[in-house]
């Protein structure tokens, strides 16, 4: 099985827009949503029944047992993320605690122990086909552990597909290099601004450490056309395939707030995905 990463870097860009498209002009049997802190690919494909949800436990956290404590600070002064607090009795800030284990390692009674921490939620939705997914708990780290396994679960359940599509985080951190390992091909979907150029720069270095194959679009490209050629001219100054560009389209957010996909549509957006999709297939598929 073939699997398609699609990336955009920063927020907003059109990234899962563009996801969903392809996923209905491949009539895909798996896909994933990997943007853990802010899922939202179950709307676009109108997912509703889940079929396993399971808890997601990242780092320990630990928790004092105040009937044992006899309050002699050794926590408190050797915790390096402030998260031991002291009111009447000494305490753990759930959200700043990092699980480190060395409040349980130095209290002298044992009254300081990391526990498992549930983290956040996984999500398996199989009908035709199989859609995995999952929300971290708001303050949670761990989130590139947390998009492994969404991989994990979907490349599990699925049977015979010879594609998966995967919305990848934004963003260009951990979550990010994540979702990119293992896979065969990574489509950048950026923008005609600094920030887009920056970002795809980005994470075009990181493909280039995981030696993936990579592609570029430019989603809302009329909006400046001038940065819309500074990032054609990067691509063919870094040997990167420039496999289209999709104009602003009124339509397109239209469709969304209808629950519809932009192929689903007669639109100009519409158009030009189908034909960044083909592009994109004979890339990954090593074809013509
Ligand atoms: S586990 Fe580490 S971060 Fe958490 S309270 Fe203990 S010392 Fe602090
Ligand atoms: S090190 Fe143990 S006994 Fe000392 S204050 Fe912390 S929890 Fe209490």
């Amino acid at each position: 099985m073939k699997q398609l990463l699609i990336l955009s870097g920063k927020g907003g860009t059109g990234k899962t827009t563009i996801a969903s498209a392809f996923i209905k002009l491949s009539n895909a049997r798996a896909y994933a949503d990997c943007d853990v802190d802010a899922p939202n690919m179950h709307l676009l494909m109108n997912s509703t029944a889940i079929t396993k949800s399971s808890d997601y436990y990242g780092l320990p956290k630990a928790e004092i047992n105040t009937d044992m404590c006899i309050n002699c600070d050794k926590c408190r002064k050797s915790c390096n993320f402030n998260a031991i607090k002291v009111d009447s009795e000494y305490k753990v800030d759930y959200y700043s605690c990092e699980g480190c284990g060395v409040c349980e390692a130095i209290c002298p009674v044992g009254a300081a122990v990391l526990k498992p921490a549930v983290a956040g939620e996984l999500m398996l939705y199989i009908d035709d086909a199989v859609f995995s997914t999952a929300r971290l708990k708001m303050g949670s780290g761990t989130s590139g552990k947390l998009v492994s396994e969404v991989k994990k679960q979907m490349k599990s359940s699925v049977r015979n597909a010879d594609l998966a599509i995967i919305d990848g985080s934004p963003g260009i951190g951990c979550p990010v290099i994540a979702s990119m390992s293992g896979v065969d091909m990574v489509l950048i979907v950026t923008e005609p601004s600094i920030s887009g150029i920056s970002d795809m720069e980005r994470i075009v270095e990181t493909a280039k450490k995981f030696q993936t194959k990579t592609a570029v679009c430019v989603n809302k490209f009329d909006v400046n056309i001038e940065n819309t050629r500074r990032i054609e001219l990067f691509c063919k100054d870094n040997n990167l395939p420039f496999i289209g560009k999709i104009p602003f389209d009124p339509y397109a957010v239209k469709a969304i707030n209808n629950g519809k996909s932009i192929v689903d549509i007669e639109c100009e957006s519409g158009k030009a995905t189908e034909n960044i999709f083909k592009e994109t297939i004979k890339l990954l598929f090593n074809k013509g």
